[in-house]
């Protein structure tokens, strides 16, 4: 279930990865939160300035989750991210101890919007929500499809 306090911080999300577009990079944004819904760390798409594959940013904040939070912290973190996590994310997710992920654009929206991005196994998550708003930073990136 995705609350009121769940969408706040999603939007958040969104905002990371269309601010990712004005700088060149991919369109996707996530944050790590803690059960007030403080933000304990933020990332976007780096994967064309960093020239790596795997700078995705839920596998960047999975890393510095299971680097800088116990275990127990981890468990009542919550990720907020503006598309669902590709399969190799939610397999860094599963091991970085992050008790929840809550997404915008679901793997079948996000394929809808550009089918480039593909299809990826998934993991128990939340969403979609916030589709007319979460699809702006998709569309800016790739032009309106339909
Ligand atoms: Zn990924």
């Amino acid at each position: 279930m995705i609350t009121p306090a769940d969408e706040k911080l999603l939007r958040r999300a969104v905002d990371l990865a269309a601010r990712a577009v004005t700088l060149g990079d991919a369109p996707y944004g996530s944050l790590l939160a803690a059960p007030d819904g403080t933000v304990l760390a933020e990332a976007h798409n780096t994967v064309r300035r960093d020239d790596d594959i795997t700078a995705h940013p839920e596998l960047k904040l999975a890393r510095w989750a299971a680097s800088e939070l116990d275990r127990e912290t981890a468990a009542r973190t919550t990720m907020y991210t503006s598309c669902q996590p590709c399969g190799m994310c939610a397999g860094a997710l599963v091991r970085s101890g992050l008790g929840r992920v809550v997404f915008a654009l679901s793997t079948e929206q996000l394929v809808a919007l550009n089918p480039e991005s593909g299809a990826w196994p998934t993991v128990p998550q939340d969403g979609p929500a916030l589709f007319d708003a979460a699809r702006g930073p998709i569309e800016s990136y790739y032009g309106a499809k339909g």
